[in-house]
């Protein structure tokens, strides 16, 4: 049934929003904020002005979770990451997308929690080195620290890679082979692997994504996000085909999209009058991925 469906859908692909506050730079140019975030309803609303011709003054929202400009990393990072966490230990493999526009916290939200980051140094001026580390593990609780290490490097590699970021993808890895003896002696073998995605700014997509035939002829100045988009929307509407092919990104990413593994998608926005038609192509984006 058509319930069912959606219930099965809403485990394996989960689209977030987080607005983030009003910087100063939007403030020192009187920009006022349009975005209301409603948690408990999980809804996003956004004041359209007049000149945007919609006709009603609002628009509204809804995802999986909505995070407003008072949430801190910790609650993003324990209600978006860890749950996911748990399932690249049961074999999963799941991927985390920041999606928006430059600017809008994409880079801040991947980065998580620096505040738990205590146990991790990073040697001045090192090079980041693209590449493999092996580390033999015996129970679960080093399997997540090892995850958390990852994760705290991949706090270094995005900030690196944020003054690049506009236009370009950040991909994060962390594969783990996980073997299990049972009791009667057999040997099982679980793999489970977390991929962490800062991608290029949305804004290179320009208004209703997907389906905008301009953007799509302005010429494949982001063939990823677009197909993206396309692979998401296939994943969800089922549709036998999905055109992972299409591009660098989506290619990479296939054994992670679709099929058993999880996936969230956590959306940036800002909450300035400014920024609102970015804002909408942004909550239309991660709309149609729901
Ligand atoms: P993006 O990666 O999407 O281009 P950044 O992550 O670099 O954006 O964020 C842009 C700026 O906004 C940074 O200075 C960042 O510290 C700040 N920022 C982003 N999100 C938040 C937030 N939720 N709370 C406070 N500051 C934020
Ligand atoms: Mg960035």
């Amino acid at each position: 049934t058509t319930n069912a469906k959606k219930e099965d859908k809403g485990k394996n692909i989960q689209v977030v929003v987080r607005c983030r506050p009003l910087s100063l730079f939007e403030r020192r140019s009187n920009s006022y904020s349009v975005v209301e975030c409603d948690t408990a309803r999980k809804e996003v609303s956004v004041k359209a002005s007049a000149h945007l011709g919609e006709k009603s003054n609002r628009k509204t929202y809804t995802y999986d979770m909505v995070f407003g400009p008072l949430a801190k990393q910790i609650e993003v990072y324990k209600s978006v990451v860890c749950p996911i966490l748990d399932e690249v230990i049961m074999g999963y493999n799941c991927t985390v997308f920041a999606y928006g526009q430059t600017g809008t916290g994409k880079t801040f939200t991947m980065e998580g929690d620096r505040s738990s980051d205590g146990n991790f140094t990073w040697e001045q001026g090192a090079v980041m080195v693209k590449g493999l580390e092996e580390i033999t593990v015996h129970n679960k609780d080093e399997v997540y620290a090892i995850l958390e290490s990852g994760a705290a490097k991949r706090r270094t590699a995005f900030t690196l890679m944020n003054a690049y970021s506009s236009r370009s993808h950040s991909v994060f890895s962390v594969t783990i082979h996980m073997k299990e003896t049972t009791l009667d002696g057999e040997e099982l073998v679980k793999v489970g692997k977390l991929n962490l995605v800062d991608l290029a700014g949305s804004e290179n997509i320009g208004r209703s994504g997907a389906v905008d035939k301009r953007a799509r002829e302005a010429g494949n100045i982001n063939q990823s996000l677009l197909t993206l988009g396309r692979v998401i929307t296939a994943l969800v509407e089922r549709t036998p085909h999905v055109p992972y092919r299409e591009s660098k990104l989506t290619r990479l990413l296939q054994d992670s999209l679709g099929g058993r593994t999880k996936t969230s998608i956590i959306a940036t926005i800002s909450p300035a009058a400014i920024n609102a038609e970015e804002t909408l192509s942004t909550l239309d984006y991660a709309f149609r991925a729901k």
